[in-house]
């Protein structure tokens, strides 16, 4: 898949490690090596710095409809290397079939629509008294430095970069350590489109390259997708030096289910939502509140469902729960478990790590609001069901998170719908879904409180990682003071 050249992406061609400074990718099922990924050196991230900064100014100077076109041809290069990307997906992060069939599908269809992103290029023109023309235009920034995240890696990575592209900027992919062979995919891609030297690059590696990228003076934005933690850090660094951020980060997603859905359809979402690549997805579902008079037959339709899912190395296609992304992942689930069973929880299903690596489908009654379960977000296969009586309850108890990203409301009561999304402190809200939900159409994709910052997709990407000018132009001779 790769050869042994391939490893850092810069200016146009490609950099193995520098002496030998890599580190393995490794299967989060099997534990095997599945790549090696070179460190980047100081001097490569400058490299890839100054390689972006010259390349901006002819990028920038294309026309719109000519930068579609390499986001067209990429979008057909993915298609082309489909079998490839979802056998690297499945091994690199522990996605099931189904969720890298996902990954590779949506990438394609956000890279045709992204493509006429341009034409959010327009400006305004503002009313004048005395006929000056007053109106603005769109700038790209300049440099943009995309880090993506390991559990979505695809996708995630694809709508920072193209986001950016299509707006006239050139980029710095900086992926997470653990899938930085899709990055590296990523930028095999890149290079069979022929995409101008500089305009992409790719550099792997940890422990600061993410924060040598933001200090440097010639990059102009961040668009990042990760932890709170994290998030807040680049937020705090990326402000000192002025520079704009697009910030995606955690969640504690609530999905609300009322009394007159049918069950059946209310279990399969919140399944899907709570569950989708083994909870590790920033709008998973991670509380399922439920109104009193269905909870009891809802639980047991959930834990029967929790039950059946098919659960192992995901190589096997049919598999429905793959492996944790790693011991550190897994911790925080065994470590929220531990702290619920100590409350006084029941674990309905599940609740035990199984051979090493995979947490099965696990169902929690009996949670209360000082649990970890409640507050923290997991990022694993918990569905802690807590119970409401009045839409007031249920909304008051969705809202007292410090997250506020995606939500879910089960119901086909659409008057009651609203009244509970209308008061959702929440960045997105579907109504008849669970939380999990993008569109490569187009969206607004983000969150509010310590969910993040910004919105990302269409328009609202373009516009953050663009600059206004005002410009005005005097038919008459401006008349001054002194
Ligand atoms: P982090 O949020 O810590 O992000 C790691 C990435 O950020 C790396 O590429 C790292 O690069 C970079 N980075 C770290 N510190 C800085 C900094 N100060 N400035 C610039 N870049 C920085 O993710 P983890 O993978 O460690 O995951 C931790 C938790 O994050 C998970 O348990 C989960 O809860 C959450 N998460 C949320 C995701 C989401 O979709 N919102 C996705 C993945 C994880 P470098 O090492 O070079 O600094």
């Amino acid at each position: 898949m790769f050869n042994n050249n391939e490893g850092l992406y810069i200016n146009g061609s490609w950099f193995p490690a520098h002496n030998q400074a890599t580190f393995d990718s490794e299967n989060p099922a099997t534990g095997k090596v599945v790549g090696v990924v070179p460190e980047a050196t100081p001097q490569q991230i400058e490299d890839a710095v100054q390689a972006a900064h010259k390349a901006r100014i002819s990028w920038g100077k294309i026309p719109g409809p000519e930068r579609a076109q390499y986001l067209q041809l990429a979008s057909k290069e993915f298609e082309h290397s489909k079998d490839e990307i979802i056998n690297l997906l499945i091994a690199e992060t522990g996605s099931t079939f189904g969720k890298a069939m996902f990954e590779l599908d949506f990438t394609v269809q956000f890279l045709k629509a992204a493509s006429a992103d341009y034409r959010f290029g327009n400006g305004e023109v503002f009313p004048s008294e005395d006929g000056t023309l007053s109106y603005t235009t769109r700038r790209p920034l300049g440099v943009v430095v995309c880090i993506s995240p390991w559990n979505v890696p695809l996708i995630l990575s694809m709508k920072k970069i193209v986001g950016a592209l299509i707006a006239g900027n050139t980029v710095i992919l900086k992926p997470s350590e653990e899938s930085s062979l899709i990055a590296m995919k990523i930028a095999q891609v890149f290079a069979a489109i022929n995409l101008p030297p500089g305009v992409f690059n790719l550099v792997t590696g940890h422990g600061d390259v993410g924060q040598a990228l933001i200090a440097h003076p010639l990059t102009k934005a961040v668009s990042f997708t990760g932890s709170t933690a994290t998030g807040k850090k680049i937020a705090a660094q990326a402000g000192g030096l002025l520079k704009k951020c697009i910030l995606e980060l955690g969640g504690k997603d609530a999905v609300i289910i009322l009394q007159d859905i049918d069950i059946d359809f209310a279990v399969n979402a919140t399944i899907f939502s709570g569950l989708f690549h083994q909870g590790q997805t920033c709008m998973s579902a991670e509380r399922i509140l439920v109104e009193s008079s269905i909870a009891d037959k809802f639980i047991e339709k959930l834990v029967q469902k929790a039950k059946s899912l098919k659960m192992g190395d995901p190589s096997d296609h049919s598999v429905e729960i793959g492996p944790m992304m790693s011991k550190r992942q897994l911790q925080i689930v065994e470590d929220h478990v531990d702290d619920a069973k100590k409350n006084g929880a029941q674990i309905l299903c599940g609740g035990e790590t199984t051979n090493g690596i995979f947490y099965p489908p696990t169902v929690l009654t009996g949670v209360t609001r000082n649990m970890k379960v409640f507050r923290d977000e997991t990022f694993g296969p918990l569905l802690p069901v807590l119970t409401f009586d009045t839409l007031d309850e249920a909304i008051e108890m969705a809202n007292d998170s410090e997250y506020g990203l995606s939500g879910g409301v089960l119901t086909d009561n659409l008057e009651k719908a609203f009244y509970i999304t209308n008061q959702l402190d929440t960045g997105m809200v579907h109504i008849g879904n669970g939380s999990v939900l993008d569109d490569p159409i187009d969206c607004a994709f983000g969150g509010i409180k310590n969910s993040g910052m910004g919105r990302e997709s269409g328009k609202h990407s373009y516009e953050t990682l663009t600059e206004l000018k005002w410009i005005t132009v005097h038919h008459q001779k401006p008349v001054f003071p002194f």
